[in-house]
Protein backbone atom coordinates (compact mmCIF):
# COMPACT_ATOMS: atom_id res chain seq x y z
CA UNK A 1 0.00 0.00 0.00
CA UNK A 2 1.45 3.28 -1.29
CA UNK A 3 2.43 4.86 2.48
CA UNK A 4 3.60 8.06 0.63
CA UNK A 5 -0.30 8.91 -0.84
CA UNK A 6 -2.42 8.50 2.38
CA UNK A 7 -5.13 11.33 1.42
CA UNK A 8 -5.74 8.73 -1.91
CA UNK A 9 -5.20 5.56 0.24
CA UNK A 10 -8.15 6.70 2.62
CA UNK A 11 -10.24 7.73 -0.13
CA UNK A 12 -10.32 4.39 -2.10
CA UNK A 13 -9.73 2.09 0.69
CA UNK A 14 -13.01 3.48 2.13
CA UNK A 15 -14.63 4.35 -1.24
CA UNK A 16 -13.73 0.39 -2.48
CA UNK A 17 -14.21 -1.32 1.03
CA UNK A 18 -17.73 0.59 1.59
CA UNK A 19 -18.77 0.08 -2.07
CA UNK A 20 -18.05 -4.32 -1.15
CA UNK A 21 -19.48 -4.41 2.13
CA UNK A 22 -22.49 -2.16 1.09
CA UNK A 23 -23.19 -4.52 -1.76
CA UNK A 24 -22.79 -7.21 0.43
CA UNK A 25 -25.24 -5.76 2.95
CA UNK A 26 -27.79 -5.05 0.37
CA UNK A 27 -27.72 -8.57 -0.91
CA UNK A 28 -28.24 -9.72 2.78
CA UNK A 29 -31.35 -6.84 2.76
CA UNK A 30 -30.18 -5.29 5.36
CA UNK A 31 -29.12 -1.45 5.48
CA UNK A 32 -26.07 -0.46 3.45
CA UNK A 33 -25.23 1.40 6.28
CA UNK A 34 -23.62 -1.07 8.38
CA UNK A 35 -21.46 -2.32 5.47
CA UNK A 36 -19.75 1.20 5.03
CA UNK A 37 -19.12 0.66 9.21
CA UNK A 38 -18.01 -2.54 8.92
CA UNK A 39 -15.64 -1.64 5.95
CA UNK A 40 -14.57 1.56 8.55
CA UNK A 41 -14.38 -1.79 11.11
CA UNK A 42 -11.88 -3.51 8.38
CA UNK A 43 -9.57 -0.21 7.46
CA UNK A 44 -9.30 0.63 11.21
CA UNK A 45 -6.50 0.56 13.24
CA UNK A 46 -7.89 -2.46 15.90
CA UNK A 47 -8.11 -4.86 12.78
CA UNK A 48 -4.86 -6.40 10.67
CA UNK A 49 -4.04 -5.52 7.60
CA UNK A 50 -4.26 -2.04 6.19
CA UNK A 51 -4.93 0.96 7.98
CA UNK A 52 -6.57 4.14 6.60
CA UNK A 53 -4.97 7.26 8.43
CA UNK A 54 -8.01 8.21 11.04
CA UNK A 55 -7.60 11.85 10.99
CA UNK A 56 -8.02 12.46 7.24
CA UNK A 57 -10.96 10.16 7.23
CA UNK A 58 -12.41 12.14 9.60
CA UNK A 59 -11.78 15.39 7.78
CA UNK A 60 -13.19 13.85 4.65
CA UNK A 61 -16.13 13.07 6.56
CA UNK A 62 -16.75 16.53 7.49
CA UNK A 63 -16.73 17.10 3.64
CA UNK A 64 -19.90 14.98 3.84
CA UNK A 65 -21.80 17.00 6.89
CA UNK A 66 -21.53 20.10 5.05
CA UNK A 67 -22.89 18.84 2.02
CA UNK A 68 -25.46 17.05 3.53
CA UNK A 69 -26.50 20.24 5.60
CA UNK A 70 -26.08 22.58 2.53
CA UNK A 71 -28.71 20.23 1.11
CA UNK A 72 -31.15 20.20 3.68
CA UNK A 73 -30.43 23.88 4.01
CA UNK A 74 -31.86 24.03 0.16
CA UNK A 75 -35.23 22.34 0.89
CA UNK A 76 -35.85 24.41 3.86
CA UNK A 77 -36.77 28.59 4.03
CA UNK A 78 -36.99 30.45 7.05
CA UNK A 79 -40.71 30.46 7.21
CA UNK A 80 -40.27 26.60 7.57
CA UNK A 81 -37.51 26.83 9.75
CA UNK A 82 -39.68 29.64 11.85
CA UNK A 83 -42.53 27.25 12.18
CA UNK A 84 -41.00 24.18 13.83
CA UNK A 85 -39.61 26.69 16.24
CA UNK A 86 -42.63 25.92 19.02
CA UNK A 87 -41.79 22.34 19.20
CA UNK A 88 -38.23 22.36 18.47
CA UNK A 89 -36.37 24.14 20.38
CA UNK A 90 -38.36 23.49 24.23
CA UNK A 91 -38.10 19.66 22.10
CA UNK A 92 -34.66 19.39 22.09
CA UNK A 93 -33.63 21.13 25.30
CA UNK A 94 -35.89 18.74 27.45
CA UNK A 95 -34.26 15.92 25.59
CA UNK A 96 -30.98 17.32 26.05
CA UNK A 97 -31.51 17.51 29.66
CA UNK A 98 -33.36 14.22 30.25
CA UNK A 99 -30.10 12.17 28.04
CA UNK A 100 -28.17 14.08 30.23
CA UNK A 101 -29.39 13.53 33.40
CA UNK A 102 -29.31 10.19 32.27
CA UNK A 103 -25.95 9.95 31.63
CA UNK A 104 -24.61 11.43 34.52
CA UNK A 105 -26.88 8.47 36.46
CA UNK A 106 -25.01 6.40 34.69
CA UNK A 107 -21.42 7.69 35.34
CA UNK A 108 -22.45 7.97 38.69
CA UNK A 109 -22.80 4.05 38.75
CA UNK A 110 -19.28 3.73 37.16
CA UNK A 111 -18.12 6.06 40.02
CA UNK A 112 -17.08 9.20 37.91
CA UNK A 113 -16.98 12.48 39.19
CA UNK A 114 -20.28 14.85 38.68
CA UNK A 115 -18.44 16.52 35.80
CA UNK A 116 -17.21 13.73 34.05
CA UNK A 117 -20.45 12.13 34.16
CA UNK A 118 -22.36 15.45 32.50
CA UNK A 119 -20.23 15.85 29.71
CA UNK A 120 -20.68 11.82 29.22
CA UNK A 121 -24.31 12.69 28.96
CA UNK A 122 -24.43 15.76 26.83
CA UNK A 123 -22.55 13.53 24.81
CA UNK A 124 -25.70 10.88 24.32
CA UNK A 125 -27.87 13.27 24.01
CA UNK A 126 -26.28 14.65 20.80
CA UNK A 127 -27.92 13.04 17.60
CA UNK A 128 -25.89 12.63 14.32
CA UNK A 129 -26.61 14.65 11.88
CA UNK A 130 -25.62 12.23 8.69
CA UNK A 131 -27.80 9.59 10.33
CA UNK A 132 -31.13 11.68 10.66
CA UNK A 133 -30.60 13.05 7.18
CA UNK A 134 -29.72 9.80 5.61
CA UNK A 135 -32.95 8.35 7.69
CA UNK A 136 -35.11 10.65 6.44
CA UNK A 137 -33.70 11.07 2.41
CA UNK A 138 -33.91 7.64 2.34
CA UNK A 139 -37.75 7.55 3.03
CA UNK A 140 -38.15 10.83 1.29
CA UNK A 141 -39.48 12.58 4.73
CA UNK A 142 -37.46 15.74 4.72
CA UNK A 143 -39.99 17.91 2.90
CA UNK A 144 -42.67 16.56 5.04
CA UNK A 145 -43.82 18.08 8.93
CA UNK A 146 -42.17 15.22 10.71
CA UNK A 147 -39.19 16.04 8.23
CA UNK A 148 -39.20 19.64 9.26
CA UNK A 149 -39.89 19.05 12.89
CA UNK A 150 -36.82 16.73 12.93
CA UNK A 151 -34.33 19.00 11.39
CA UNK A 152 -35.82 21.78 12.94
CA UNK A 153 -35.06 19.82 16.55
CA UNK A 154 -31.06 19.00 14.89
CA UNK A 155 -30.56 22.68 14.27
CA UNK A 156 -31.26 23.57 18.16
CA UNK A 157 -29.33 20.54 19.20
CA UNK A 158 -26.39 21.83 16.60
CA UNK A 159 -26.44 25.49 18.45
CA UNK A 160 -26.56 23.98 22.11
CA UNK A 161 -23.64 21.80 21.38
CA UNK A 162 -21.97 24.99 19.85
CA UNK A 163 -22.28 26.58 23.07
CA UNK A 164 -21.12 23.57 25.18
CA UNK A 165 -17.83 23.20 22.94
CA UNK A 166 -17.19 27.00 23.16
CA UNK A 167 -17.62 26.93 27.30
CA UNK A 168 -16.38 23.31 28.02
CA UNK A 169 -12.98 24.57 28.46
CA UNK A 170 -13.69 27.79 30.29
CA UNK A 171 -15.49 25.94 32.71
CA UNK A 172 -13.22 22.57 32.64
CA UNK A 173 -11.47 23.63 36.01
CA UNK A 174 -14.36 24.27 38.03
CA UNK A 175 -16.09 20.78 37.10
CA UNK A 176 -12.96 18.87 38.00
CA UNK A 177 -10.85 18.69 35.23
CA UNK A 178 -7.53 20.27 34.19
CA UNK A 179 -7.09 23.70 34.27
CA UNK A 180 -8.09 26.30 36.75
CA UNK A 181 -11.26 27.18 37.96
CA UNK A 182 -12.79 30.00 36.55
CA UNK A 183 -14.66 33.37 38.00
CA UNK A 184 -18.28 33.46 37.23
CA UNK A 185 -17.81 36.71 35.27
CA UNK A 186 -15.08 34.75 32.51
CA UNK A 187 -17.82 32.09 32.36
CA UNK A 188 -20.15 34.28 31.71
CA UNK A 189 -17.83 36.63 29.16
CA UNK A 190 -17.23 33.10 27.07
CA UNK A 191 -21.07 32.43 27.04
CA UNK A 192 -21.78 36.25 25.60
CA UNK A 193 -18.88 36.15 23.05
CA UNK A 194 -20.09 32.86 21.33
CA UNK A 195 -23.67 33.72 21.48
CA UNK A 196 -23.02 37.32 20.25
CA UNK A 197 -20.98 35.03 17.46
CA UNK A 198 -24.01 33.10 16.55
CA UNK A 199 -25.77 35.77 16.31
CA UNK A 200 -23.61 37.98 14.25
CA UNK A 201 -23.36 35.06 12.11
CA UNK A 202 -27.21 34.75 11.51
CA UNK A 203 -27.10 38.14 10.80
CA UNK A 204 -24.40 37.94 8.39
CA UNK A 205 -26.08 35.04 6.55
CA UNK A 206 -29.58 36.08 6.15
CA UNK A 207 -29.15 39.77 5.39
CA UNK A 208 -25.65 39.78 3.14
CA UNK A 209 -25.92 36.46 2.17
CA UNK A 210 -29.36 36.29 1.25
CA UNK A 211 -28.48 38.59 -1.54
CA UNK A 212 -24.99 37.85 -2.24
CA UNK A 213 -24.97 33.84 -2.49
CA UNK A 214 -27.91 33.69 -4.70
CA UNK A 215 -26.62 36.75 -6.92
CA UNK A 216 -23.54 34.69 -7.58
CA UNK A 217 -25.28 31.60 -8.53
CA UNK A 218 -27.83 33.77 -11.08
CA UNK A 219 -24.86 35.26 -12.25
CA UNK A 220 -22.43 32.36 -13.12
CA UNK A 221 -25.76 30.21 -14.35
CA UNK A 222 -25.96 32.95 -16.93
CA UNK A 223 -22.97 32.37 -17.89
CA UNK A 224 -24.02 28.68 -19.24
CA UNK A 225 -21.42 26.78 -18.07
CA UNK A 226 -22.07 23.60 -16.14
CA UNK A 227 -19.04 23.04 -15.05
CA UNK A 228 -18.69 26.61 -13.55
CA UNK A 229 -22.25 26.33 -12.31
CA UNK A 230 -21.35 23.41 -10.35
CA UNK A 231 -17.99 24.65 -8.98
CA UNK A 232 -19.73 27.65 -7.70
CA UNK A 233 -22.26 25.42 -5.76
CA UNK A 234 -19.51 23.56 -4.16
CA UNK A 235 -17.77 26.95 -3.93
CA UNK A 236 -20.76 28.23 -1.71
CA UNK A 237 -21.43 25.17 0.22
CA UNK A 238 -17.72 24.56 1.63
CA UNK A 239 -16.66 28.28 1.82
CA UNK A 240 -19.26 29.35 3.83
CA UNK A 241 -19.25 26.42 6.09
CA UNK A 242 -15.54 26.32 6.75
CA UNK A 243 -15.87 30.56 6.25
CA UNK A 244 -18.33 30.68 9.55
CA UNK A 245 -16.35 27.71 11.57
CA UNK A 246 -13.14 30.31 11.48
CA UNK A 247 -14.82 33.75 11.71
CA UNK A 248 -17.80 32.78 14.19
CA UNK A 249 -17.37 29.80 15.60
CA UNK A 250 -20.33 28.02 14.88
CA UNK A 251 -20.34 24.22 13.34
CA UNK A 252 -19.39 23.27 9.70
CA UNK A 253 -23.07 21.61 9.58
CA UNK A 254 -24.38 25.10 10.99
CA UNK A 255 -22.73 27.12 8.50
CA UNK A 256 -23.77 24.92 5.37
CA UNK A 257 -27.56 24.71 6.69
CA UNK A 258 -27.49 28.32 6.47
CA UNK A 259 -25.82 28.62 2.84
CA UNK A 260 -28.50 26.24 1.81
CA UNK A 261 -31.18 27.74 3.63
CA UNK A 262 -30.71 31.36 2.05
CA UNK A 263 -30.89 29.60 -1.21
CA UNK A 264 -34.02 27.87 -1.47
CA UNK A 265 -35.84 30.76 -1.94
CA UNK A 266 -34.44 31.43 -5.25
CA UNK A 267 -35.58 29.12 -7.96
CA UNK A 268 -31.71 27.92 -9.00
CA UNK A 269 -31.83 25.91 -5.48
CA UNK A 270 -33.24 22.31 -7.15
CA UNK A 271 -30.35 22.84 -9.96
CA UNK A 272 -28.12 23.39 -7.11
CA UNK A 273 -29.19 20.78 -5.10
CA UNK A 274 -28.72 18.36 -7.82
CA UNK A 275 -25.16 19.35 -8.70
CA UNK A 276 -24.22 18.65 -4.94
CA UNK A 277 -25.63 14.97 -5.15
CA UNK A 278 -22.76 12.58 -5.90
CA UNK A 279 -20.66 13.95 -3.86
CA UNK A 280 -22.38 14.17 -1.29
CA UNK A 281 -23.56 10.41 -1.18
CA UNK A 282 -19.93 9.54 -1.62
CA UNK A 283 -18.64 12.06 1.52
CA UNK A 284 -21.55 10.85 3.80
CA UNK A 285 -20.23 6.98 3.03
CA UNK A 286 -16.68 7.93 4.35
CA UNK A 287 -18.45 9.34 6.99
CA UNK A 288 -19.67 5.76 8.06
CA UNK A 289 -16.24 4.35 7.27
CA UNK A 290 -14.42 7.16 9.56
CA UNK A 291 -16.92 6.08 12.61
CA UNK A 292 -16.06 2.72 11.92
CA UNK A 293 -12.62 2.95 12.33
CA UNK A 294 -12.93 4.40 15.61
CA UNK A 295 -14.59 1.83 16.55
CA UNK A 296 -12.77 -1.23 18.94
CA UNK A 297 -14.59 -4.31 18.20
CA UNK A 298 -12.71 -5.64 21.63
CA UNK A 299 -15.30 -3.18 23.88
CA UNK A 300 -18.30 -5.58 22.99
CA UNK A 301 -16.48 -8.67 24.59
CA UNK A 302 -14.96 -7.04 27.86
CA UNK A 303 -17.45 -4.78 28.55
CA UNK A 304 -20.84 -5.57 27.37
CA UNK A 305 -23.05 -4.23 30.25
CA UNK A 306 -21.78 -0.67 30.08
CA UNK A 307 -22.25 -0.68 26.59
CA UNK A 308 -25.75 -2.30 27.01
CA UNK A 309 -26.61 0.97 29.29
CA UNK A 310 -25.12 3.48 27.14
CA UNK A 311 -26.80 1.98 24.42
CA UNK A 312 -30.31 1.97 26.16
CA UNK A 313 -29.66 5.35 27.27
CA UNK A 314 -29.99 6.46 23.23
CA UNK A 315 -32.06 4.15 22.29
CA UNK A 316 -35.07 4.15 25.49
CA UNK A 317 -33.97 7.15 27.15
CA UNK A 318 -34.06 9.87 24.50
CA UNK A 319 -36.67 7.97 22.34
CA UNK A 320 -39.06 7.53 24.80
CA UNK A 321 -38.44 11.54 26.00
CA UNK A 322 -38.82 12.66 22.66
CA UNK A 323 -42.30 10.55 21.67
CA UNK A 324 -43.74 12.20 24.81
CA UNK A 325 -42.18 15.86 24.13
CA UNK A 326 -43.85 15.80 20.45
CA UNK A 327 -47.27 13.71 21.65
CA UNK A 328 -47.53 16.71 24.65
CA UNK A 329 -47.38 19.01 22.19
CA UNK A 330 -50.31 17.37 20.43
CA UNK A 331 -48.78 15.73 17.06
CA UNK A 332 -49.92 12.48 15.79
CA UNK A 333 -48.79 9.46 16.60
CA UNK A 334 -46.82 8.83 13.80
CA UNK A 335 -44.88 12.24 13.64
CA UNK A 336 -43.74 11.31 17.54
CA UNK A 337 -42.37 8.11 16.87
CA UNK A 338 -40.89 8.80 13.67
CA UNK A 339 -38.60 11.92 15.07
CA UNK A 340 -37.94 9.37 18.27
CA UNK A 341 -36.63 7.05 16.31
CA UNK A 342 -34.55 9.76 13.80
CA UNK A 343 -33.27 11.13 16.96
CA UNK A 344 -32.58 7.13 18.55
CA UNK A 345 -28.43 7.17 17.69
CA UNK A 346 -25.54 9.30 18.09
CA UNK A 347 -22.55 10.60 16.20
CA UNK A 348 -20.33 12.58 15.06
CA UNK A 349 -20.97 15.64 17.67
CA UNK A 350 -20.62 12.99 20.51
CA UNK A 351 -17.07 11.90 19.37
CA UNK A 352 -16.15 15.51 18.69
CA UNK A 353 -16.84 16.15 22.80
CA UNK A 354 -15.88 12.98 23.93
CA UNK A 355 -12.44 13.58 22.39
CA UNK A 356 -12.64 17.08 24.10
CA UNK A 357 -13.78 15.91 27.38
CA UNK A 358 -10.88 13.39 27.44
CA UNK A 359 -8.28 16.36 26.56
CA UNK A 360 -9.72 18.32 29.23
CA UNK A 361 -9.46 15.22 31.99
CA UNK A 362 -13.26 15.56 32.05
CA UNK A 363 -14.05 12.09 30.79
CA UNK A 364 -12.28 9.10 31.40
CA UNK A 365 -10.92 7.31 28.57
CA UNK A 366 -13.40 4.35 29.11
CA UNK A 367 -16.53 7.18 28.44
CA UNK A 368 -14.76 7.86 25.00
CA UNK A 369 -15.04 4.05 24.35
CA UNK A 370 -18.44 3.55 25.68
CA UNK A 371 -19.94 6.66 23.30
CA UNK A 372 -18.10 5.10 20.29
CA UNK A 373 -19.42 1.48 21.05
CA UNK A 374 -22.91 3.49 21.98
CA UNK A 375 -22.67 4.97 18.10
CA UNK A 376 -22.27 2.64 16.53
CA UNK A 377 -24.72 -0.15 17.89
CA UNK A 378 -26.85 2.87 17.90
CA UNK A 379 -26.04 3.79 13.98
CA UNK A 380 -26.77 -0.01 13.28
CA UNK A 381 -29.88 -0.30 14.98
CA UNK A 382 -31.30 3.13 13.89
CA UNK A 383 -32.87 1.61 10.12
CA UNK A 384 -34.62 -1.20 11.96
CA UNK A 385 -36.76 1.33 14.07
CA UNK A 386 -38.14 2.93 10.96
CA UNK A 387 -38.67 -0.63 9.22
CA UNK A 388 -40.38 -1.39 12.86
CA UNK A 389 -42.68 1.93 13.05
CA UNK A 390 -43.86 1.17 9.21
CA UNK A 391 -44.60 -2.11 10.33
CA UNK A 392 -46.68 -1.65 13.37
CA UNK A 393 -48.06 1.53 12.62
CA UNK A 394 -51.67 0.07 11.76
CA UNK A 395 -51.92 -1.48 15.07
CA UNK A 396 -50.22 1.42 16.65
CA UNK A 397 -53.17 3.59 14.83
CA UNK A 398 -55.49 0.43 16.10
CA UNK A 399 -56.30 -0.51 12.62
CA UNK A 400 -56.06 -4.36 12.35
CA UNK A 401 -55.08 -4.10 8.44
CA UNK A 402 -52.20 -6.00 7.31
CA UNK A 403 -49.10 -4.36 5.62
CA UNK A 404 -46.57 -4.97 3.23
CA UNK A 405 -42.94 -5.55 4.48
CA UNK A 406 -41.61 -2.03 3.78
CA UNK A 407 -38.77 0.14 5.00
CA UNK A 408 -40.69 2.85 3.62
CA UNK A 409 -42.48 5.16 6.51
CA UNK A 410 -45.76 5.55 4.74
CA UNK A 411 -46.85 9.39 5.19
CA UNK A 412 -50.49 9.81 6.55
CA UNK A 413 -53.05 7.33 6.96
CA UNK A 414 -53.96 6.19 3.87
CA UNK A 415 -57.90 6.07 3.04
CA UNK A 416 -58.53 4.06 -0.32
CA UNK A 417 -60.26 6.11 -3.67
CA UNK A 418 -63.79 5.65 -4.09
CA UNK A 419 -63.41 6.30 -7.92
CA UNK A 420 -63.80 4.04 -10.90
CA UNK A 421 -63.28 3.43 -14.01
CA UNK A 422 -60.78 6.86 -13.04
CA UNK A 423 -57.62 8.28 -14.71
CA UNK A 424 -54.75 8.27 -12.28
CA UNK A 425 -51.68 10.91 -12.82
CA UNK A 426 -48.56 10.51 -10.93
CA UNK A 427 -46.35 13.64 -10.46
CA UNK A 428 -47.49 17.70 -10.70
CA UNK A 429 -44.63 19.36 -11.33
CA UNK A 430 -43.93 21.28 -15.02
CA UNK A 431 -45.29 18.44 -16.70
CA UNK A 432 -47.79 16.96 -14.46
CA UNK A 433 -49.22 20.10 -13.42
CA UNK A 434 -50.67 20.94 -16.90
CA UNK A 435 -52.20 17.59 -17.21
CA UNK A 436 -53.60 17.19 -14.01
CA UNK A 437 -55.29 21.25 -14.83
CA UNK A 438 -56.70 20.15 -18.07
CA UNK A 439 -57.96 17.12 -16.49
CA UNK A 440 -59.65 19.04 -13.85
CA UNK A 441 -60.92 21.67 -16.54
CA UNK A 442 -62.83 18.79 -18.47
CA UNK A 443 -64.79 17.58 -15.58
CA UNK A 444 -62.78 13.80 -15.98
CA UNK A 445 -62.15 11.28 -12.94
CA UNK A 446 -59.01 11.58 -11.76
CA UNK A 447 -56.70 11.38 -8.21
CA UNK A 448 -52.87 12.69 -8.17
CA UNK A 449 -50.15 11.03 -6.32
CA UNK A 450 -47.49 13.72 -5.45
CA UNK A 451 -45.05 13.31 -3.15
CA UNK A 452 -43.93 17.00 -2.35
CA UNK A 453 -45.94 18.42 0.42
CA UNK A 454 -46.18 22.10 -0.65
CA UNK A 455 -47.53 20.75 -3.78
CA UNK A 456 -49.93 18.26 -2.46
CA UNK A 457 -50.93 21.10 -0.27
CA UNK A 458 -51.33 23.00 -3.48
CA UNK A 459 -53.71 20.01 -4.94
CA UNK A 460 -56.03 20.35 -2.16
CA UNK A 461 -56.54 23.89 -1.99
CA UNK A 462 -57.85 23.20 -5.78
CA UNK A 463 -60.15 20.56 -4.40
CA UNK A 464 -58.37 17.94 -6.89
CA UNK A 465 -58.28 14.55 -4.93
CA UNK A 466 -54.59 13.91 -4.23
CA UNK A 467 -52.90 10.65 -2.15
CA UNK A 468 -49.59 11.89 -0.86
CA UNK A 469 -46.22 9.99 -0.99
CA UNK A 470 -44.25 7.86 -3.26
CA UNK A 471 -45.66 6.19 -6.30
CA UNK A 472 -43.05 3.74 -5.60
CA UNK A 473 -44.79 2.28 -2.64
CA UNK A 474 -46.95 -0.56 -3.27
CA UNK A 475 -49.06 0.85 -0.49
CA UNK A 476 -49.98 3.96 -2.61
CA UNK A 477 -50.48 2.48 -5.33
CA UNK A 478 -53.37 0.46 -3.99
CA UNK A 479 -55.08 3.08 -2.64
CA UNK A 480 -55.19 4.54 -5.99
CA UNK A 481 -57.39 1.78 -7.19
CA UNK A 482 -55.33 0.89 -10.15
CA UNK A 483 -57.01 -2.42 -10.53
CA UNK A 484 -60.23 -0.12 -11.00
CA UNK A 485 -59.18 2.66 -12.90
CA UNK A 486 -58.80 3.18 -16.73
CA UNK A 487 -55.52 5.29 -16.95
CA UNK A 488 -52.55 5.90 -15.51
CA UNK A 489 -50.70 8.83 -16.78
CA UNK A 490 -47.20 9.00 -14.92
CA UNK A 491 -45.59 12.22 -15.48
CA UNK A 492 -41.74 12.37 -13.38
CA UNK A 493 -38.63 13.08 -14.40
CA UNK A 494 -37.16 9.92 -13.92
CA UNK A 495 -37.44 6.97 -16.32
CA UNK A 496 -36.20 4.00 -14.49
CA UNK A 497 -38.31 4.74 -11.72
CA UNK A 498 -41.33 5.49 -13.74
CA UNK A 499 -40.64 1.79 -15.01
CA UNK A 500 -40.64 0.31 -11.73
CA UNK A 501 -43.98 1.76 -11.20
CA UNK A 502 -45.24 0.64 -14.64
CA UNK A 503 -44.45 -2.88 -13.73
CA UNK A 504 -46.42 -2.29 -10.69
CA UNK A 505 -49.56 -1.06 -12.40
CA UNK A 506 -49.34 -3.81 -15.18
CA UNK A 507 -49.76 -6.49 -12.47
CA UNK A 508 -52.13 -5.30 -10.91
CA UNK A 509 -54.48 -4.16 -13.96
CA UNK A 510 -53.41 -5.74 -17.34
CA UNK A 511 -56.04 -3.62 -19.13
CA UNK A 512 -54.91 -0.40 -18.06
CA UNK A 513 -53.82 2.56 -20.37
CA UNK A 514 -50.23 3.35 -19.41
CA UNK A 515 -48.83 7.25 -20.56
CA UNK A 516 -45.40 7.66 -19.55
CA UNK A 517 -42.75 10.25 -19.86
CA UNK A 518 -39.37 9.48 -21.15
CA UNK A 519 -35.94 12.02 -22.04
CA UNK A 520 -33.95 9.37 -23.61
CA UNK A 521 -34.34 6.53 -25.93
CA UNK A 522 -32.95 3.99 -23.68
CA UNK A 523 -35.99 4.91 -21.36
CA UNK A 524 -38.37 4.90 -23.83
CA UNK A 525 -37.56 1.22 -24.84
CA UNK A 526 -37.38 0.41 -20.59
CA UNK A 527 -40.73 1.47 -19.77
CA UNK A 528 -42.13 -0.25 -23.25
CA UNK A 529 -40.33 -3.12 -21.69
CA UNK A 530 -42.26 -2.82 -18.89
CA UNK A 531 -45.90 -2.74 -19.98
CA UNK A 532 -46.47 1.24 -21.02
CA UNK A 533 -48.57 1.94 -23.85
CA UNK A 534 -47.52 5.28 -24.91
CA UNK A 535 -44.56 7.13 -24.09
CA UNK A 536 -43.87 10.80 -25.12
CA UNK A 537 -40.07 11.66 -25.48
CA UNK A 538 -40.18 15.07 -24.00
CA UNK A 539 -37.33 16.76 -26.01
CA UNK A 540 -38.56 15.24 -29.23
CA UNK A 541 -41.77 17.21 -28.42
CA UNK A 542 -40.04 20.20 -27.65
CA UNK A 543 -38.29 20.05 -31.16
CA UNK A 544 -41.72 19.47 -32.87
CA UNK A 545 -42.51 22.67 -31.09
CA UNK A 546 -39.68 24.49 -32.33
CA UNK A 547 -39.85 23.05 -35.88
CA UNK A 548 -44.03 24.01 -36.19
CA UNK A 549 -43.50 27.54 -34.42
CA UNK A 550 -40.57 27.62 -37.41
CA UNK A 551 -43.10 26.48 -40.32
CA UNK A 552 -45.81 28.50 -39.06
CA UNK A 553 -43.41 31.31 -38.97
CA UNK A 554 -42.46 30.69 -42.33
CA UNK A 555 -46.20 30.37 -43.79
CA UNK A 556 -46.43 33.95 -42.08
CA UNK A 557 -43.71 35.40 -43.56
CA UNK A 558 -44.83 33.94 -47.11
P1 LIG B 1 -41.45 17.91 -13.06
O1 LIG B 1 -40.17 17.23 -13.46
O2 LIG B 1 -41.30 19.38 -12.80
O3 LIG B 1 -42.60 17.62 -14.02
O4 LIG B 1 -41.86 17.33 -11.63
C1 LIG B 1 -42.13 15.98 -11.40
C2 LIG B 1 -42.99 15.87 -10.15
O5 LIG B 1 -43.19 14.51 -9.88
C3 LIG B 1 -42.39 16.51 -8.92
O6 LIG B 1 -43.34 17.36 -8.34
C4 LIG B 1 -42.09 15.32 -8.01
O7 LIG B 1 -42.33 15.63 -6.65
C5 LIG B 1 -43.05 14.28 -8.49
N1 LIG B 1 -42.53 12.92 -8.33
C6 LIG B 1 -41.33 12.44 -8.78
N2 LIG B 1 -41.19 11.14 -8.47
C7 LIG B 1 -42.33 10.77 -7.83
C8 LIG B 1 -42.81 9.55 -7.27
N3 LIG B 1 -42.09 8.43 -7.34
N4 LIG B 1 -44.02 9.56 -6.66
C9 LIG B 1 -44.78 10.69 -6.60
N5 LIG B 1 -44.38 11.86 -7.11
C10 LIG B 1 -43.19 11.91 -7.72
Amino acid sequence: MPHHTPLIATIVAGLVLAFIFGAIANRLRVSPLVGYLLAGVAVGPFTPGFVADQNLAQELAEIGVILLMFGVGLHFSLKDLLSVKAIAVPGAVAQITIATLLGMGLGWAFGWTAGEGLVFGLALSVASTVVLLRALQERRLVDTDKGRIAVGWLIVEDLAMVLVLVLLPAVAGALGGDGATPSTEAILMALAITLGKVAAFLVVMLVVGRRVIPWVLHYVAHTGSRELFRLAVLAVALGVALGSTQLFGVSFALGAFFAGMVLAESELSHRAAEETLPLRDAFAVLFFVSVGMLFDPRILLTDPLPVLATVAIIVVGKSVAAYGIVRAFGHPNATALTISASLAQIGEFSFILATLGVSLGLLPERGRDLILAGAIVTILLNPMFFVAIARFKPWLDGTRKDVARTDMAIEETLTRTALQNHIVLIGYGRVGSLVGDALQASGKPFLVIEERQPLVELLRAKSIETISGNAAVREIIDAANLAGASWLVIAIPNGFEAGHIVAGARAANPDLLILARAHSDAEVDYLKKHGANLIILGEREIARGLIEAIEAGQTAAS
